[in-house]
């Protein structure tokens, strides 16, 4: 490829297949030794946009709440309602529906807590773990009449 002619022909080719990229690309001049410089814009973002989406747990932000998180705010809404039902005299039998990892930790360092809980407000508590269930979501029911009481966290369930 020593002619200058054919070094243009490459030249050539090399920019008209180029207009197809959506970068942005500067091709320089075939130099004396052959060797053809250029340049292109990074790509990695739109690249990565269009084989990658927000993650739907974290919504991109990289976290979710920790199981221990979620059952502190939990026991905290749950004892709350429970206090309440006592004061209005009301009977109040929870159903509590959770993502399997909070549940995991309901049933281990959490269990005595609740047993408490359930002691102190003569009540009995009923976990559902729900596979798909976000991390961060849970909803406190009343059992006898469905109602859902409080329900909080997550994009989705919530
Ligand atoms: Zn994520």
């Amino acid at each position: 490829m020593k002619s200058r002619k054919h070094q243009k022909q490459v030249e050539k080719a090399l920019k008209t297949a180029l207009k197809r990229d959506r970068a942005r690309t500067n091709v320089l001049s075939i130099s004396e030794l052959g060797l053809l410089e250029m340049s292109r814009q990074r790509q990695e973002e739109s690249l990565l946009s269009q084989l990658a989406s927000t993650c739907p747990i974290c919504s991109g932000h990289g976290h979710v709440k920790s199981p221990l998180a979620v059952s502190i705010e939990l026991q905290r809404n749950l004892t709350t309602l429970l206090k309440q039902a006592d004061i209005e005299k009301k009977p109040f039998v929870p159903k509590i529906v959770i993502s399997p990892a909070v549940m995991q930790r309901l049933r281990t360092e959490d269990a005595k807590i609740l047993s408490e809980l359930q002691d102190t407000f003569n009540t009995k508590l009923t976990f559902v773990a729900e596979l798909h269930r976000h991390p961060e979501s849970y909803a406190i029911l009343d059992s006898e009449t469905g109602q859902v009481l409080h329900s909080s966290g997550g994009a989705k369930n919530a």
